[in-house]
């Protein structure tokens, strides 16, 4: 039985974003998009929304190009955001 752990978001620049509370607070997040690797679940909403710490996770990821990319899952074991929701650890080697 193999064990699933996910990729913490460990820091999220985004202050925008209706999630950052000190961090990301979604419960997961997605990532996509369709040039930069962008955090889908970015939410531009006047309020805060999400856990009551900052513990958000991967809970999948389009990027299949991306080296940390398995299976539509992150392994890179933790991620940084930037201020415009991108993932700033794409990589494609
Ligand atoms: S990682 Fe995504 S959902 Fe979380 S605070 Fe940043 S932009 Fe929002
Ligand atoms: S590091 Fe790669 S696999 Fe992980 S969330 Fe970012 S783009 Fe997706």
């Amino acid at each position: 039985m193999s064990t699933i752990s996910l990729s913490l978001v460990k820091s999220c620049a985004t202050s925008a974003c209706a999630f950052n509370n000190g961090g990301c607070t979604a419960g997961a997040i997605n990532v996509g998009g369709t040039d930069t690797a962008t955090c889908t679940t970015f939410t531009d909403l006047d309020a805060r929304a999400g856990l009551a710490s900052a513990n958000g996770q991967v809970g999948a990821c389009k990027r299949l190009e991306c080296v940390h990319n398995s299976d539509l899952l992150c392994t890179a074991g933790e991620i940084v955001v930037g201020d415009s929701a991108d993932c700033l650890s794409y990589s494609v080697g």
